[in-house]
């Protein structure tokens, strides 16, 4: 197999274990989560025009709309940017805060984040968002050394400026490890 084919495997590998995670230990704590990302009072979500007229259910046209909020007149919630939308400091229209769930899971209309937070492999590595409360780190770190297999070993290290987000990355056991100082090898 070739390098990059080994890395393209390893990213599915990855991949498949951050969603075994989520399936088997977040979202099973979604419905009795204390501090819902949904409510987006600590996230921010950034969604499409698409995603944006059809949850805000808006009849005008995109220009219009783009007016109205640079006007101060656009739900406050909703902030313009780089061709997109961020939305902060209000619950997400398709938040169901009665169950505790989305109300379009499953949905094509459900934005990638939502899908990937707070677990989710980028660049053959897997990342936490520790701002999810399901995160247990010591247990993620178990379960991807479980599915990679004693051939690999996982390493930890946190952003410097935001330090709720954990990169755990993959070096095959016995190869060379470059020292770094912001690197944590597990217990
Ligand atoms: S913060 Fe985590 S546990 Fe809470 S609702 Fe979001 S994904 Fe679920
Ligand atoms: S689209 Fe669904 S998962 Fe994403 S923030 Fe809204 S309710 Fe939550």
């Amino acid at each position: 197999m070739s390098a990059k084919d080994s890395r393209r495997f390893l990213a599915q590998e990855l991949a498949a274990a951050a969603a075994a995670y989520q399936a088997a230990a977040v979202i099973p704590h979604c419905a009795e989560c204390a501090k819902p990302c949904c409510r987006l009072d600590a996230l921010v979500l950034e969604l499409e025009w698409k995603q944006v007229k059809t949850l805000w259910h808006l009849g005008e046209s995109r220009p219009a709309f783009d007016k109205q909020l640079a006007a101060g007149k656009g739900p406050e919630e909703i902030r313009a940017g780089n061709g997109l939308y961020y939305i902060h400091s209000k619950p997400c229209p398709a938040y169901d805060d009665a169950c505790g769930s989305c109300k379009i899971y499953g949905q094509e209309l459900k934005p990638q984040g939502c899908s990937d937070f707070p677990v989710y492999e980028d660049q053959g590595s897997v990342i936490a968002d520790l701002r999810c409360e399901a995160v247990d780190l010591k247990a993620l770190v178990a379960w991807m050394a479980r599915a990679l297999g004693p051939e690999f070993r996982v390493i930890q290290s946190a952003d410097e400026e935001f330090p709720f987000m954990v990169t755990l990355s993959v070096k095959r056991a016995g190869g060379r490890r470059k020292p770094s100082r912001r690197t944590v090898t597990p217990a």
